[in-house]
Protein backbone atom coordinates (compact mmCIF):
# COMPACT_ATOMS: atom_id res chain seq x y z
CA UNK A 1 0.00 0.00 0.00
CA UNK A 2 1.43 3.66 -0.80
CA UNK A 3 1.35 6.14 1.84
CA UNK A 4 2.26 9.95 1.58
CA UNK A 5 3.54 12.68 3.44
CA UNK A 6 5.34 12.82 6.36
CA UNK A 7 3.94 9.25 7.14
CA UNK A 8 5.97 7.69 4.23
CA UNK A 9 9.23 9.58 5.23
CA UNK A 10 9.20 8.27 8.85
CA UNK A 11 8.92 4.67 7.24
CA UNK A 12 11.74 5.27 4.85
CA UNK A 13 13.87 7.38 7.65
CA UNK A 14 13.34 3.69 9.80
CA UNK A 15 14.48 1.45 6.65
CA UNK A 16 17.31 3.70 6.42
CA UNK A 17 18.25 3.52 9.93
CA UNK A 18 17.89 -0.16 9.56
CA UNK A 19 19.84 -0.96 6.59
CA UNK A 20 23.86 -2.33 6.50
CA UNK A 21 24.28 -0.74 3.48
CA UNK A 22 21.68 0.57 0.38
CA UNK A 23 21.77 1.15 -2.96
CA UNK A 24 19.90 4.39 -4.35
CA UNK A 25 18.79 3.88 -7.91
CA UNK A 26 17.45 7.34 -9.69
CA UNK A 27 15.41 7.91 -12.77
CA UNK A 28 14.58 11.07 -14.26
CA UNK A 29 11.84 12.03 -11.46
CA UNK A 30 15.14 13.16 -9.34
CA UNK A 31 15.90 15.35 -11.69
CA UNK A 32 12.56 17.10 -12.28
CA UNK A 33 12.72 19.92 -9.28
CA UNK A 34 16.04 20.99 -10.76
CA UNK A 35 14.20 21.95 -13.85
CA UNK A 36 14.67 19.05 -16.21
CA UNK A 37 11.54 17.33 -17.77
CA UNK A 38 10.98 13.70 -17.26
CA UNK A 39 9.98 11.55 -19.76
CA UNK A 40 6.96 10.09 -18.70
CA UNK A 41 4.83 12.64 -16.55
CA UNK A 42 2.07 13.90 -17.85
CA UNK A 43 3.64 16.83 -20.03
CA UNK A 44 7.27 14.94 -20.13
CA UNK A 45 9.29 15.01 -23.16
CA UNK A 46 7.80 11.98 -24.74
CA UNK A 47 4.35 13.34 -24.79
CA UNK A 48 6.10 16.19 -27.39
CA UNK A 49 8.76 13.96 -29.39
CA UNK A 50 9.44 10.75 -30.06
CA UNK A 51 13.21 9.89 -29.08
CA UNK A 52 15.81 9.02 -32.34
CA UNK A 53 16.57 5.21 -31.72
CA UNK A 54 20.42 3.78 -32.76
CA UNK A 55 19.71 2.58 -35.43
CA UNK A 56 17.89 5.75 -36.96
CA UNK A 57 21.24 7.74 -35.60
CA UNK A 58 23.61 5.46 -37.04
CA UNK A 59 21.89 5.47 -40.40
CA UNK A 60 20.43 8.62 -41.56
CA UNK A 61 22.56 12.03 -41.53
CA UNK A 62 19.39 13.92 -40.70
CA UNK A 63 18.59 11.85 -37.87
CA UNK A 64 21.71 12.94 -36.32
CA UNK A 65 20.98 16.00 -37.11
CA UNK A 66 18.08 16.25 -35.81
CA UNK A 67 19.62 14.31 -32.41
CA UNK A 68 22.32 17.25 -31.87
CA UNK A 69 20.07 20.28 -32.93
CA UNK A 70 17.79 18.49 -29.99
CA UNK A 71 20.70 18.19 -27.51
CA UNK A 72 21.81 21.86 -28.30
CA UNK A 73 18.36 23.15 -27.97
CA UNK A 74 18.32 21.55 -24.36
CA UNK A 75 21.87 22.76 -23.63
CA UNK A 76 21.00 25.80 -21.37
CA UNK A 77 18.14 24.49 -19.17
CA UNK A 78 20.96 21.84 -18.78
CA UNK A 79 23.59 24.09 -17.74
CA UNK A 80 21.65 26.20 -15.69
CA UNK A 81 20.28 23.19 -13.71
CA UNK A 82 22.03 22.40 -10.04
CA UNK A 83 21.55 19.64 -7.77
CA UNK A 84 18.01 19.95 -5.41
CA UNK A 85 17.57 18.45 -2.20
CA UNK A 86 17.06 15.35 -3.59
CA UNK A 87 20.36 14.82 -4.85
CA UNK A 88 21.58 16.28 -1.99
CA UNK A 89 20.07 14.32 0.21
CA UNK A 90 21.64 11.01 -1.78
CA UNK A 91 25.19 12.51 -1.85
CA UNK A 92 24.62 12.81 2.39
CA UNK A 93 23.73 9.03 2.31
CA UNK A 94 26.87 8.34 0.22
CA UNK A 95 29.37 10.46 2.56
CA UNK A 96 27.64 8.98 5.43
CA UNK A 97 28.94 5.70 4.16
CA UNK A 98 25.46 4.25 4.17
CA UNK A 99 24.79 4.06 0.81
CA UNK A 100 27.29 2.12 -1.51
CA UNK A 101 26.49 3.59 -4.90
CA UNK A 102 24.13 5.77 -6.83
CA UNK A 103 23.14 3.95 -9.92
CA UNK A 104 21.17 6.29 -12.34
CA UNK A 105 19.15 6.63 -15.56
CA UNK A 106 19.93 10.04 -15.76
CA UNK A 107 22.56 11.53 -17.78
CA UNK A 108 22.64 14.84 -16.72
CA UNK A 109 25.71 14.22 -14.43
CA UNK A 110 23.86 15.77 -10.98
CA UNK A 111 24.81 13.58 -8.91
CA UNK A 112 28.13 13.60 -9.36
CA UNK A 113 27.70 17.93 -9.24
CA UNK A 114 26.35 16.88 -5.90
CA UNK A 115 29.41 15.94 -4.46
CA UNK A 116 28.87 11.52 -4.91
CA UNK A 117 32.35 10.84 -6.12
CA UNK A 118 32.89 9.69 -9.60
CA UNK A 119 33.35 5.53 -8.44
CA UNK A 120 29.93 5.89 -6.58
CA UNK A 121 27.97 7.05 -9.80
CA UNK A 122 27.15 4.28 -11.94
CA UNK A 123 25.44 5.97 -15.04
CA UNK A 124 23.67 3.10 -17.17
CA UNK A 125 22.98 5.02 -19.66
CA UNK A 126 25.88 7.16 -20.00
CA UNK A 127 25.88 11.01 -20.07
CA UNK A 128 24.92 13.71 -22.30
CA UNK A 129 27.88 16.62 -20.84
CA UNK A 130 30.10 15.13 -23.55
CA UNK A 131 30.39 13.18 -26.73
CA UNK A 132 31.89 10.15 -27.43
CA UNK A 133 32.70 8.97 -31.02
CA UNK A 134 30.99 5.18 -31.99
CA UNK A 135 33.84 3.51 -33.20
CA UNK A 136 37.12 4.30 -31.42
CA UNK A 137 35.38 5.62 -28.03
CA UNK A 138 37.04 8.55 -28.29
CA UNK A 139 35.97 11.68 -25.99
CA UNK A 140 34.81 14.76 -27.23
CA UNK A 141 33.62 17.70 -25.88
CA UNK A 142 30.40 19.89 -26.68
CA UNK A 143 31.57 23.26 -27.29
CA UNK A 144 33.88 22.35 -30.33
CA UNK A 145 30.79 19.92 -31.90
CA UNK A 146 28.23 23.26 -31.52
CA UNK A 147 30.62 25.43 -33.13
CA UNK A 148 31.22 23.01 -36.20
CA UNK A 149 27.54 22.43 -35.93
CA UNK A 150 26.72 26.13 -36.68
CA UNK A 151 29.17 26.49 -39.28
CA UNK A 152 28.73 23.86 -41.39
CA UNK A 153 25.29 22.41 -40.67
CA UNK A 154 26.35 19.30 -39.40
CA UNK A 155 28.17 17.57 -36.22
CA UNK A 156 32.38 17.14 -36.98
CA UNK A 157 33.34 13.68 -37.40
CA UNK A 158 36.25 11.73 -34.96
CA UNK A 159 38.61 14.10 -35.16
CA UNK A 160 41.05 10.41 -34.03
CA UNK A 161 39.20 8.10 -36.72
CA UNK A 162 36.47 9.85 -38.49
CA UNK A 163 33.68 7.80 -36.89
CA UNK A 164 30.70 9.42 -35.82
CA UNK A 165 30.00 11.18 -32.91
CA UNK A 166 26.96 11.10 -30.52
CA UNK A 167 26.46 12.37 -27.10
CA UNK A 168 28.26 9.90 -24.58
CA UNK A 169 24.46 8.40 -23.75
CA UNK A 170 22.63 5.28 -24.38
CA UNK A 171 19.57 5.39 -26.83
CA UNK A 172 16.85 2.44 -27.24
CA UNK A 173 18.65 0.06 -29.58
CA UNK A 174 21.85 0.45 -28.32
CA UNK A 175 24.25 -1.68 -26.51
CA UNK A 176 24.19 -0.91 -22.72
CA UNK A 177 27.30 -0.45 -20.82
CA UNK A 178 28.85 -3.74 -20.49
CA UNK A 179 31.01 -2.64 -17.50
CA UNK A 180 28.43 -0.13 -15.72
CA UNK A 181 26.11 -3.01 -16.02
CA UNK A 182 28.26 -5.75 -14.58
CA UNK A 183 29.18 -2.44 -12.04
CA UNK A 184 25.19 -1.77 -11.07
CA UNK A 185 25.06 -5.89 -10.73
CA UNK A 186 27.41 -6.54 -8.08
CA UNK A 187 26.21 -3.62 -5.96
CA UNK A 188 22.44 -4.71 -6.42
CA UNK A 189 23.39 -7.59 -4.74
CA UNK A 190 25.42 -6.57 -1.99
CA UNK A 191 22.83 -4.31 -0.42
CA UNK A 192 20.25 -4.67 1.75
CA UNK A 193 17.78 -1.70 1.23
CA UNK A 194 17.17 -0.75 -2.49
CA UNK A 195 15.78 2.18 -2.86
CA UNK A 196 14.18 3.55 -6.27
CA UNK A 197 13.62 7.69 -6.39
CA UNK A 198 11.68 8.83 -9.60
CA UNK A 199 11.34 6.42 -11.78
CA UNK A 200 8.50 4.77 -13.80
CA UNK A 201 10.71 1.41 -13.66
CA UNK A 202 9.27 0.77 -17.31
CA UNK A 203 12.76 0.93 -19.28
CA UNK A 204 14.90 -2.74 -18.87
CA UNK A 205 17.46 -3.80 -18.84
CA UNK A 206 17.34 -0.90 -15.93
CA UNK A 207 14.19 -1.51 -14.73
CA UNK A 208 14.88 -4.98 -13.24
CA UNK A 209 17.28 -4.08 -10.95
CA UNK A 210 14.86 -3.49 -7.98
CA UNK A 211 13.54 -6.94 -8.66
CA UNK A 212 17.04 -8.39 -8.75
CA UNK A 213 17.74 -7.30 -5.28
CA UNK A 214 14.41 -7.83 -3.54
CA UNK A 215 14.73 -11.76 -4.79
CA UNK A 216 18.01 -11.79 -3.19
CA UNK A 217 16.89 -10.45 -0.10
CA UNK A 218 16.84 -6.75 0.20
CA UNK A 219 14.42 -4.42 0.83
CA UNK A 220 12.62 -2.28 -2.23
CA UNK A 221 11.64 0.99 -1.34
CA UNK A 222 9.97 3.44 -4.12
CA UNK A 223 9.71 7.11 -3.93
CA UNK A 224 7.25 8.44 -6.82
CA UNK A 225 5.08 10.87 -7.76
CA UNK A 226 2.94 8.32 -9.75
CA UNK A 227 2.55 4.73 -9.72
CA UNK A 228 5.16 2.17 -10.69
CA UNK A 229 5.13 -0.95 -12.53
CA UNK A 230 7.28 -2.56 -9.82
CA UNK A 231 5.06 -1.15 -6.37
CA UNK A 232 3.68 -4.46 -5.32
CA UNK A 233 6.95 -5.68 -4.96
CA UNK A 234 7.99 -3.12 -2.79
CA UNK A 235 8.43 -3.06 0.97
CA UNK A 236 7.72 1.03 0.97
CA UNK A 237 5.45 3.02 -1.84
CA UNK A 238 5.74 6.43 -1.06
CA UNK A 239 3.64 8.30 -3.49
CA UNK A 240 5.17 11.73 -3.42
CA UNK A 241 7.72 14.45 -4.59
CA UNK A 242 10.97 13.28 -3.78
CA UNK A 243 12.49 16.38 -2.73
CA UNK A 244 10.16 16.48 0.18
CA UNK A 245 10.45 12.98 1.44
CA UNK A 246 14.01 12.79 1.51
CA UNK A 247 14.43 16.01 3.71
CA UNK A 248 12.12 14.71 5.96
CA UNK A 249 14.07 11.21 5.77
CA UNK A 250 17.23 11.84 5.65
CA UNK A 251 19.74 14.12 7.85
CA UNK A 252 22.01 16.78 5.38
P1 LIG B 1 10.32 8.40 -16.49
O1 LIG B 1 10.13 9.72 -17.15
O2 LIG B 1 9.82 7.19 -17.18
O3 LIG B 1 9.66 8.41 -15.05
C1 LIG B 1 9.89 9.44 -14.15
C2 LIG B 1 8.95 9.22 -12.97
O4 LIG B 1 9.30 10.17 -11.98
C3 LIG B 1 7.48 9.43 -13.30
O5 LIG B 1 6.79 8.25 -12.96
C4 LIG B 1 7.06 10.61 -12.42
O6 LIG B 1 5.82 10.39 -11.79
C5 LIG B 1 8.13 10.66 -11.38
N1 LIG B 1 8.46 12.01 -10.90
C6 LIG B 1 8.71 13.11 -11.64
N2 LIG B 1 9.08 14.13 -10.85
C7 LIG B 1 9.04 13.67 -9.57
C8 LIG B 1 9.30 14.24 -8.30
N3 LIG B 1 9.72 15.51 -8.18
N4 LIG B 1 9.13 13.48 -7.19
C9 LIG B 1 8.71 12.18 -7.31
N5 LIG B 1 8.46 11.59 -8.49
C10 LIG B 1 8.63 12.32 -9.60
O7 LIG B 1 11.87 8.31 -16.15
P2 LIG B 1 12.84 7.05 -16.06
O8 LIG B 1 12.20 5.93 -15.35
O9 LIG B 1 14.12 7.60 -15.59
O10 LIG B 1 13.03 6.57 -17.59
C11 LIG B 1 13.23 7.50 -18.60
C12 LIG B 1 14.55 7.41 -19.36
O11 LIG B 1 14.81 8.72 -19.82
C13 LIG B 1 15.72 7.05 -18.52
O12 LIG B 1 16.38 6.07 -19.21
C14 LIG B 1 16.61 8.28 -18.49
O13 LIG B 1 17.90 7.93 -18.95
C15 LIG B 1 16.08 9.23 -19.52
N6 LIG B 1 15.91 10.63 -19.06
C16 LIG B 1 16.84 11.23 -18.29
C17 LIG B 1 16.66 12.54 -17.85
C18 LIG B 1 17.74 13.16 -17.00
O14 LIG B 1 18.90 12.79 -17.12
N7 LIG B 1 17.39 14.07 -16.09
C19 LIG B 1 15.52 13.25 -18.20
C20 LIG B 1 14.56 12.62 -19.02
C21 LIG B 1 14.76 11.30 -19.43
ZN1 LIG C 1 36.93 7.71 -33.35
Amino acid sequence: MAVGGLQGALALRALLDGARRVVVFTGAGISTESGIPDFRSPGGIWTRMAPIDFRDFVGSAEMRREAWRRRFAMEEQLALARPNAGHEAVAALVAQGRASHVITQNIDNLHQDSGVPEDKVIEIHGNTRYAKCLECGARMELAPIRAHFEAHGDPPDCEVCSGIVKTATISFGQAMPELEMARAEAATLACDLFLVLGSSLVVYPAAGFPLLAKRNGAKLAIVNREPTEQDGHADLVIHDSIGKVMREAVEF
